[in-house]
């Protein structure tokens, strides 16, 4: 029997990356997959992989970021699939602009050649100073509004319907180890942590449990950016010696997806290769 069988999926930020890896896993284990993204190109390519696992899945526009979009979405769901069994709320971006992409890829490594040459740390961040509003506003409506407005798309629906169901959030190791460099995407990650422990509290007494992923460094687009150099400074700091694959996310999802997972909530599970041991 698969795992997932008979059940339905909404999934965030599914045209690429870990959403791609989630909804095709999801499939493969026989779960009806919306396949949802910004661009819904994207979406519909990932969408027709996975209808060659499992026949029923849907590509649909959803902009995270914007709660009428996400009703819009959902309302296609209950249209095309019905009702829903689970949510991942996976869509999530970093900042990609020149200057920010510079200061990320030459801070670290300097850094790190002073303290290996021997002199004091002189080369800093300097990240926070150089935030602007715009970009501030772009990651928590992104990460943490859009995880809001998706859960609460999901529980309106859940709820009644009396089947009980799932939430899984896509952290981040960044969101309580965090990292230099990425101020405001490890304070969205942090807000998602604890968002998924006070939704876990208030939707259990109708058995929706809800649980976060937090990744280490996995090769995906998202990474686009990062030179090697310091691609190779975050598999040293790693004790398996690499960035992770999208499928050794997606594993994770599938367990707190299924019928093995049925006493956990609030929890978070942390496939990072060791980077960051929290218990
Ligand atoms: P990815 O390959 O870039 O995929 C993210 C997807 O989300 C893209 O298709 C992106 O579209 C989409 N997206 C961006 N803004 C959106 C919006 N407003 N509404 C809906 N979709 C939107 O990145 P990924 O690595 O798979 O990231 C997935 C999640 O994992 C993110 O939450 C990320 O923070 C988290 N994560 C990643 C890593 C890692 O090392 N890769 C580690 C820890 C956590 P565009 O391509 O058009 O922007």
């Amino acid at each position: 029997m698969m795992k997932l069988e008979g059940k339905t999926a909404f999934v965030t930020g599914a045209g690429s990356g870990l959403g791609a890896a989630i909804s095709r896993a999801f499939a493969r284990e026989g779960a009806r997959v919306f396949v949802s993204d910004i661009d819904e190109k994207t979406a519909q390519a990932v969408a027709a992989e996975c209808s060659a696992f499992t026949p029923g899945a849907v590509a649909g526009v959803c902009d995270v970021s914007d709660s009428a979009s996400v009703d819009r979405a959902f309302a296609r769901f209950d249209d095309t699939l019905g009702s829903i069994d689970i949510l991942v709320n996976n869509a999530g971006i970093v900042h990609r602009d020149a200057d920010y992409v510079t200061r990320v890829n030459s801070t670290g490594l300097a850094q790190a050649g002073e303290l290996m040459s021997g002199s004091p740390v002189s080369t800093h961040w300097e990240v926070i100073e150089n935030t602007t509003d715009a970009q501030f506003d772009k990651m928590f409506k992104i990460h943490m509004y859009g995880t809001f407005y998706c859960t609460r798309a999901a529980l309106r629906r859940m709820r009644p319907a009396g089947n009980g169901g799932r939430i899984i959030n896509i952290g981040s190791i960044m969101g309580s180890a965090s990292l230099a460099g990425a101020p405001d995407y490890c304070a969205a990650k942090g807000a998602i942590l604890a968002f998924t422990r006070a939704t876990a509290r208030e939707a259990a007494s109708y058995d929706v449990l809800v649980n976060a992923i937090a990744p280490g460094f996995i090769e995906t687009p998202l990474l686009d950016d990062i030179s090697p150099e310091t691609r190779g400074l975050f598999a040293l700091q790693t004790p398996l010696g690499r960035l992770g694959r999208p499928d050794e996310v997606a594993g994770v999802a599938v367990f707190l997806a299924g019928p093995d997972s049925t006493f956990m909530t609030g929890q978070v599970v942390s496939p990072n290769g060791g980077i960051h041991m929290s218990q």
